[in-house]
């Protein structure tokens, strides 16, 4: 594996097919993306869903590569792990069995008609900061300023920590 490269950050969400075994699941294929390593994950949280009314709950989590790959061909592998997955694009927002985000690469910002990177509405999402928080505390966002400022004041009852799993 040619590695060695650019830390990034991806957020995984699902809320159907047994969400938290995707979230699982993903996160060993993210560790076996070419030209890439995992070289962390946060806890799982559990969340309420935003979008479309009555979907299922979601289980989010961020993971940190280090990888070789530039952003784009990053997006793409994600995505074909989005659609190993059985992810079928559908409404905006609506569920899905796995969703995963670029939400950061490097310190890089990118503004192309696919692929905006920081995430433009990672700030926003409280299940993307406090994970990111977890994994990363002294991170900053480019062109947003220190992660810590744009966490939320207080935990809302929107997201919990889920008990780690017996198998780990
Ligand atoms: P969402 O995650 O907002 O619910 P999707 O996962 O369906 O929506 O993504 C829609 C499109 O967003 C993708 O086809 C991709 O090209 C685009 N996109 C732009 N920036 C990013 C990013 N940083 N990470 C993932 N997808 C992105
Ligand atoms: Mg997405």
């Amino acid at each position: 594996m040619r590695v060695g490269g650019v830390a990034a950050f991806v957020g995984l969400g699902s809320n159907l097919g047994q969400p938290e075994r995707q979230v699982r699941q993903a996160l060993l294929e993210l560790d076996g993306l070419a030209d890439s390593r995992l070289t962390g994950h946060s806890p799982l949280y559990g969340s309420s869903p935003v979008g479309p009314p009555g979907q299922p709950d979601y289980v989010n989590a961020v993971a940190r590569l280090e990888t070789s790959l530039d952003a784009h061909a990053l997006l793409d592998a994600l995505q074909a792990v989005e659609l190993s997955h059985g992810r079928v694009r559908g409404e905006r927002w609506g569920a899905r069995t796995l969703d995963l985000d670029l939400l950061l690469y490097g310190d890089r910002q990118i503004d192309t008609p696919d692929l905006k990177v920081p995430h433009p509405q990672l700030h926003l999402r409280a299940f993307v900061l406090v994970p990111l928080h977890d994994l990363a505390p002294d991170l900053e966002l480019p062109g947003l300023g220190p992660l810590v400022d744009q966490l939320p004041r207080r935990p809302g009852r929107d997201l919990w920590r889920l008990p780690e799993s017996a198998d780990g």
